[in-house]
């Protein structure tokens, strides 16, 4: 099958770099995946750099395509919107020019990117697959007032962009119940989790240096924005005595300094750690490749994750594989791939007080943590690798194409094949 994956904002390329996310790892992994499995993937990205050649072989039967719509040059997300339809018409363009480069479905990560989908596909009909990977509606709520000053144009243009899609890949119950909330049809949503990569991410190989030993340390990991909630962790973190909280991470990836030192959310947190009396004992990484972050995972003793708002949450599945126990605020994704009492703790979102208690508890008992830790390798080997999330993307789009193609007496199989789908996930 030919496969258009359309991420203008996260270049697979982009990956262990310094604006690096969850997206980068998802879109790298898919496509990786899709490829290994025969398929003909091309990764559409949009052009941030002049010099990077047209198009880049990433792994085998999978190229990442720049394409030009607006400045050469690194841009924020939220900057992005005007450019989408110069995205989706280059796209529409190129396959018209090339009917053998034209796909058999379109996949797109993120509401802009959804857009251009839509834009690429509406005189050549294909069939488009949207992951929106965060929703407006979900995220405002969780966030503090202040944080989302200007809501704009986002959480209408998602609405409208459920309803033309053929299908919305979901990544948890979660993320379910908030696209019912906005109105998309439950039989237009499949869940589909995200996976890890069980060859980096691995419980034995080399691990991080304890540059102060005898402490214990608590890892936490994400780019560096408020949302993350690494200030619940500093805070926590004074009522955690004998530990070590190291951020591994870099700036935010909308709006990146050139280094951590010139980072506002660095300096702020390290001031915090300093109010708290703990300013010895937080340490701040900076940005790692894949492969440095797993050395920091089997280095750690316990992964903390305090995000606000998580739609999905890699890192926790990323630590699960390295035999890591995670505590964890109850948010989103994360409250379905860790399970309470068995591969971590879950406590309740924005309770500091909770989060140090769990904290203190499964640092002070090893065997707890030894018994999280062959039950957090087995669950994610057994439900969530990448191989199992594309076969199960890989039916969304043959059910999808086959649609297009078929009449609507299809439709009672698609149902089931859809009920299957949400329920093996
Ligand atoms: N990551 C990385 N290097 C870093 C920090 C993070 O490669 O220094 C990766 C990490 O492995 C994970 C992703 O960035 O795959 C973060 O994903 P997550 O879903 O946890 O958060 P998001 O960035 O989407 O908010």
């Amino acid at each position: 099958m030919r496969i258009a994956l359309v991420s203008a904002q996260a270049s697979p390329l982009g990956l262990g770099g310094p604006v690096a996310g969850g997206r980068h790892t998802h879109v790298a992994a898919v496509a990786k995946a899709l490829g290994a499995m025969g398929h003909d993937v091309s990764v559409y990205v949009r052009r941030e750099d002049g010099t990077a050649p047209a198009s880049v072989q990433f792994s085998p039967g999978v190229s990442i395509e720049h394409v030009p719509a607006g400045p050469e040059a690194p841009l924020p997300p939220d900057e992005q919107l005007p450019l989408m339809g110069d995205f989706g018409r280059a796209l529409a363009a190129r396959w018209a020019e090339d009917p053998g480069a034209a796909p058999d479905v379109v996949h797109a990560h993120f509401w802009l990117s959804g857009l251009a989908a839509l834009t690429a596909t509406a005189d050549v009909r294909r069939p488009v697959v949207v992951s929106y990977h965060g929703l407006a509606s979900a995220e405002r709520r969780a966030l503090p007032a202040d944080h989302n000053a200007k809501p704009g144009p986002r959480a209408g243009l998602e609405r409208t962009l459920g309803s033309l899609a053929d299908r919305v890949v979901a990544q948890s119950e979660d993320e379910v119940a908030e696209l019912g909330r906005m109105g998309v049809r439950r039989a237009a949503t499949v869940i589909v989790p995200s996976g890890v990569d069980v060859e980096v991410f691995t419980p034995t190989g080399p691990a991080a240096d304890h540059r102060r030993p005898g402490l214990r340390r608590i890892l936490t990991v994400g780019p560096l924005v408020a949302r993350k909630g690494f200030g619940d962790l500093v805070e926590a973190l004074r009522r955690v005595p004998g530990a070590e909280l190291i951020v591994v991470g870099g700036s935010d990836p909308a709006r990146p300094p050139r280094d951590l030192d010139a980072d506002p959310e660095a300096r702020r947190l390290l001031q915090l750690a300093d109010t708290h009396g703990v300013g010895d004992r937080v340490r701040m990484v900076g940005a790692v490749t894949q492969e440095e972050l797993a050395g920091w995972y089997r280095s750690s003793d316990v992964l903390a994750c305090a995000p606000w708002y998580e739609p999905f949450g890699l890192t926790p599945l990323e630590a699960m594989a390295c035999g890591v126990p995670v505590v964890a605020y109850e948010v989103g994704g994360i409250g379905e791939s860790v399970i309470d009492n068995v591969t971590g703790v879950l406590v309740p979102p924005r309770d500091v007080n909770a989060m140090a208690g769990a904290l203190r508890a499964l640092l002070g008992d090893e065997v707890r943590r030894m018994s999280f830790a062959s039950a957090a390798i087995d669950r994610v080997r057994s439900r969530y690798t990448w191989e199992r999330a594309a076969t199960e993307l890989e039916r969304v789009y043959r059910t999808v194409t086959g649609a297009t193609e078929s009449d609507a007496a299809e439709e009672p199989a698609e149902a089931s094949e859809e009920d299957e789908l949400s329920e093996v996930s």
